[in-house]
């Protein structure tokens, strides 16, 4: 069996046969409370997926993220990696889950922690993202290799921690550990929930900032004889409306995001603070404000740089200082990702989306997401560029109450994986 029509037939079938190994598993993950922030449960979990590889030939190990946001005895950052290595030599597909989850928050109709199957669907805070995903890819690469006697190259399954909060104690550390770099491993595939006719290519860039304008504190009955801080970041806002928003509006990327209207530069106004704050009476404070916070999110496309981005929005501060009697301003970056799109005839998006065509007999949409996931640290510190993120569940019922997965769509993307692994380790593009 050497081809991709080879395998197949029979790869696929062997895949549906174990739809209901795949609903438990995915129900198993679930019921592991990987809730993050604080990182809970997650050595129980790393360790359930470890075991289970072990049992399968794979060689595991698991790597604590020591001294990375939130590491702590209580609540370890535990990575775990599997690998198993085929009789030849040949390249290595990855495929990277995060097992953190967020809160699970109000509203929900079922236990968020249960692993409930109702309509033809899995039930839970993570279900789709992104514990189908990583069920999905658990099943896909076991039936594979169950399915061939021998392969080239190798195939590594990842479990890794805190994507919701950035992944420093997950991807990045490892990646800055030569875990996700050639010729270690040569292409990823990230299971996050885009929908299985959808193959993920990249996402946008993201600038975090705190920009504050300075006043001088008064009595408010005598506001002459202070300055507003609060009035300054009125300035600001009026001049992001004038001359930011129009400039961002009109940049278009050739990113396929989605949805479309994020295919321009965007800017969200996170949070603002101004003045003191109300007194433990209630009493409102009379004073003028010194000091007013605004938390600007920058979002970037692949055509622009941090370094632009920030030039513009320094460029309007700058212009009010010189003109703006009383103006002064600090700015501090929060956080900084940048944009991130692999190659669509790159081997890893176009193998995953022939996968996609051969089992949805439709030809699969390439997108990127708005928002950003472990990629960037997949480019920008591993070096690997050959990456996607392919996966089952609806990208708009993550952290959502009543987040599900289809069951059907489970075993798609199951089926879908499996062939892309195939033909990635021999070359069949
Ligand atoms: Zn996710």
């Amino acid at each position: 069996m050497d081809t991709i029509g080879d395998v197949s037939e029979a790869l696929l079938g062997r895949i549906e046969a174990r739809r209901d190994e795949l609903v438990e598993l995915t129900r198993e993950l679930i019921r592991f409370p990987t809730v993050n922030p604080p990182g809970e449960g997650y050595v129980e979990c790393a360790e359930f997926i470890g075991t289970r590889l072990s049992k399968r030939g794979f060689d595991v190990e698991y790597v604590r993220a020591d001294g990375t946001p939130g590491d702590s005895e209580r609540y370890p950052r535990l990575n775990v990696i599997a690998r198993r290595e085929g009789g030849n030599p040949g390249p290595c597909v990855h495929f990277n889950s995060h097992i953190d989850v967020v809160q699970a928050g109000g509203g929900w109709s079922v236990d968020p922690f249960a692993g409930e199957v109702r309509d033809g669907k899995v039930f839970g805070r993570g279900a789709c993202d992104m514990k189908g995903g990583l069920a999905a890819s658990i099943i896909a690469v076991e039936t594979l290799l169950d399915s061939v006697g021998d392969w080239p190259g190798a195939i590594e399954i990842s479990g890794t921690v805190d994507e919701e909060s950035g992944g420093f104690g997950g991807v990045h550390y490892l990646a800055e550990r030569g875990w996700f770099s050639a010729p270690k491993v040569n292409h990823v595939i990230i299971p996050e929930p885009l929908n299985p006719d959808r193959v993920c290519i990249g996402h946008r860039g993201v600038w975090w900032a705190e920009i504050e304008t300075h006043g001088r504190i008064a009595h408010g009955s005598m506001p002459f004889l202070g300055n507003c801080a609060v009035r300054h970041m009125q300035a600001v806002l009026e001049r992001f409306e004038r001359d930011l928003y129009p400039l961002l509006m009109a940049r278009t990327t050739e990113m396929p995001v989605v949805p479309s209207g994020a295919r321009h530069s965007t800017l969200n106004l996170n949070s603002i603070h101004g003045g003191q704050a109300e007194q433990a009476t209630g009493l409102p404070a009379p004073c003028v404000p010194d000091s007013c916070r605004l938390v600007i999110d920058r979002r970037l496309l692949i055509e622009e740089s941090l370094a632009s981005a920030k030039a513009e929005v320094l460029g309007i501060l700058d212009r009010l200082a010189r003109e703006r009697a009383g103006f002064s301003y600090s700015i501090r970056d929060i956080l900084e990702v940048i944009p991130s799109m692999t190659d669509r005839n790159g081997p890893v998006a176009r193998t995953t989306a022939a996968a996609v065509r051969r089992v949805i007999s439709r030809d699969p949409e390439f997108i990127c997401s708005p928002g950003t996931y472990d990629q960037k640290h997949i480019d920008r510190v591993g070096k690997l560029k050959d990456c996607v993120a392919y996966g089952p569940g609806l990208l708009d019922l993550a952290h959502q109450p009543d987040e599900y997965v289809g069951i059907d769509d489970l075993v798609t993307s199951a089926k879908v994986m499996a062939l892309a692994a195939w033909s990635l380790l021999n070359r069949i593009a």
